[in-house]
């Protein structure tokens, strides 16, 4: 016979309860449970489907059958959140969390444990394992995640300031035109704001990048990240597990997980988040569907979800995914001596451009093809060019000109494809047509697809 709650055997050396009634056993430890951390009593098992909340996660569903309570107490909790730890530390908050009721809607949740801070989360959410490390911290409490070890910049004086990442003294400079030099964490050109420029050689950074710390906690994952400014991966790039894009720059590593990989723009991601092209702030969303569900879409580029995105809780339906989050937000291009500014049509946005007695984005000044008005793209508000987003970034944004890469063994140089004739591709013998190429001696290749199918 087995119990009708576990559905595991009932041997007649365990204590086990017979219901003469319905012909069903029942384990000792599957009708009562003694758990003094949730509960000073003895939690019963309710046989009787009650449509009672949940205490510990504020949940309840008429489906309810895995319900334990005491009764003298009016306390019920699902079998699974008996065990619910105490106190956590999730990456996405500087402070510590711990387990309770609360009377403000949320049932039972996860609070933070400094009382001036208002931070809340539902007990499901918070133990989510791709937001918790799975870690019970109750009574291992240590402060100081932040210590000042993780600052990457140091201010020598006034005019100097020294970044880890390199040997040299770098100044702070400020430009607002093309200056064409690019920075070595992001890759992204330098062209706007403040940066960092190396007094010896051609060594940049942009000041956001730069200020990146050694060593974080990042809520796009779990565990805490680590900083490598030279990624010691034997193929010289890597693919971003949050925005799957290539990247030459800097990398945020895992010490626990191997395989997760962040470069420094989706490592620049704060909740919330305020994109150029929307009103409301964007935050972080897990996304629980399959990867065949259609009808989750970004609203940049109209591609298939990630597992990840930053989603407008205003508007309805209105979420990015972290390759179009990551696009930046003004580029310059070379016919055009005003910024371009990236741009989502939406009501407010359509009227701003109507004042500016701006109407027609329709092509693209690159390609001479149309421009889908509900995309992301680049706009002049000066000028009437519009840009799709990858003409004027190319391919590959994040790979940096001049360096090497190993592709399937094969020993590549990134190279800009600026030459006034247009190099032609060696395995699909169509010319070259993307912001780089891609070099294995005299042999030149327009994509890595083609390097892989080449082999
Ligand atoms: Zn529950
Ligand atoms: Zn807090
Ligand atoms: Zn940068
Ligand atoms: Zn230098
Ligand atoms: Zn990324
Ligand atoms: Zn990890
Ligand atoms: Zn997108
Ligand atoms: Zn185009």
């Amino acid at each position: 016979a087995c119990c009708e709650l576990c559905g595991k055997q009932v041997s007649y050396r365990s204590i086990t309860y017979y219901c003469h009634l319905c012909r069903s056993y029942f384990h000792k430890g599957c009708l009562t449970i003694i758990y003094p951390k949730i509960h000073e009593h003895l939690l019963t098992y309710l046989r009787r489907k009650l449509p009672v909340g949940c205490d510990a996660c504020g949940f309840s569903s008429p489906d309810d059958i895995d319900m334990f309570g005491c009764l003298q107490c009016d306390f019920f909790v699902h079998r699974s959140c008996i065990f619910l730890p105490r106190v956590i530390k999730l990456t996405r908050h500087s402070h510590c969390l711990s387990h309770g009721r609360f009377s403000s809607g949320y049932g039972g949740a996860y609070a933070c444990i400094d009382t001036t801070c208002d931070y809340v989360v539902h007990s499901t959410c918070a133990t989510d394992n791709r937001v918790w490390d799975g870690i019970d911290v109750e009574g291992k409490l240590e402060e100081g995640s932040s210590s000042s070890k993780d600052a990457s910049l140091e201010e020598m004086d006034d005019k100097t300031v020294h970044h880890f990442s390199h040997e040299h003294g770098l100044s702070r400079i400020h430009v607002d035109e093309e200056c064409w030099q690019l920075c070595e964490a992001c890759i992204l050109p330098i062209d706007m704001g403040t940066f960092l420029r190396c007094k010896e050689c051609s060594f940049a950074l942009h000041e956001e990048c730069a200020r990146l710390p050694q060593e974080m906690d990042h809520p796009l994952h779990r565990h805490r990240l680590t900083l490598k400014v030279q990624m010691n991966i034997n193929e010289g790039f890597f693919t971003c597990s949050v925005c799957k894009q290539y990247h030459c720059g800097f990398m945020y590593k895992c010490r626990y997980c191997g395989t997760f990989k962040m470069d420094a723009k989706c490592a620049s991601f704060t909740e919330p988040f305020k994109h150029i092209t929307h009103r409301c702030p964007l935050y972080l969303r897990l996304e629980n569907h399959g990867y065949n569900t259609s009808s989750y879409l970004c609203c940049g580029c109209h591609k298939k979800y990630p597992t990840i995105v930053a989603t407008c809780t205003t508007c309805e339906d209105f979420s990015f995914d972290f390759k179009c989050l990551n696009l930046p937000p003004v580029v310059r291009f070379k016919y055009d001596i005003h910024p371009l500014y990236l741009y989502f049509d939406t009501e407010h946005n359509k009227k701003q451009l109507l004042e500016k007695r701006q109407e027609s984005y329709s092509w693209c000044d690159v390609c001479e093809e149309e421009i889908h008005e509900n995309l992301l793209f680049y706009i002049c508000f000066d000028c009437r060019i519009s840009l799709h987003v990858k003409c004027i970034l190319g391919n590959y944004p994040y790979m940096k000109p001049g360096h090497n890469i190993k592709v399937e063994d094969l020993n590549i140089q990134i190279a800009s494809n600026t030459g006034a004739c247009r190099p032609m591709c060696h395995k699909c013998h169509s010319l070259c047509r993307d912001k780089l190429v891609f070099k294995e001696e005299d042999l030149c290749f327009c994509s890595l697809t083609c390097i892989r199918y080449y082999l």
